[in-house]
């Protein structure tokens, strides 16, 4: 948890950092640099390579903050490219399908039937449809006097398409069939 705050804290630096301070500095070490020909003490000289020494910590500290910055923005690009590619394919999906209420009040995507329809008809959960954006197919599995059952495997909604009940008889008594 604090290994998390120091490095959410980092992160933040890094971000804010701006290249101007590291370039601001190199020019203070050098400008120093230049004057200590002109020094007349070894005091003076001294207190002046002192003070190169101190510029160049802070110019490696930026550096390193530059790195950390860059590196992050690399992580996001490619995080963005991830999103979009994701986008693009479920775009493609989402074209190839349409709202349906196939009962009254119930809702799924049916599967278009176009010239490029390559898949044979069927039926998406509106629930992963709308939520998760996730192609989760409506299986039946079972049928009785209100109508036929389908289920969604993926988050387990249920649905009765009660259009036709009566075309669907009660399940049989024992020793009956239908
Ligand atoms: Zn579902």
């Amino acid at each position: 948890m604090r290994l998390n705050v120091l490095k959410s804290k980092e992160k933040e630096n890094a971000m804010a950092f701006d290249p101007a301070t590291l370039f601001a500095s190199a020019k203070t070490a050098y400008d120093i640099a230049k004057g200590i020909s002109a020094l007349n003490t070894d005091v003076e000289r001294n207190q002046a390579v002192s003070k190169i020494l101190e510029v160049l910590l802070s110019v490696q500290n930026d550096a390193l903050l530059m790195k950390e910055k860059h590196s992050l923005f690399l992580t996001e690009i490619d995080n963005l490219k991830k999103k979009i590619s994701e986008f693009e394919k479920w775009s493609e999906i989402e074209s190839q399908y349409d709202l349906k209420e196939i009962a009254a009040g119930v809702f799924v995507y049916a599967y278009k039937k176009t010239d490029k329809a390559i898949e044979p008809s069927h039926w998406l959960c509106a629930k992963c449809f709308n939520t998760d954006k996730k192609k989760s197919i409506f299986q039946r599995f079972s049928h009785n006097s209100h109508g036929v059952h389908y289920k969604c495997h993926t988050c387990g909604s249920e649905i009765v398409d009660h259009s036709n009940p009566k075309h669907y008889p009660t399940p049989p008594s024992p020793g009956g069939f239908f």
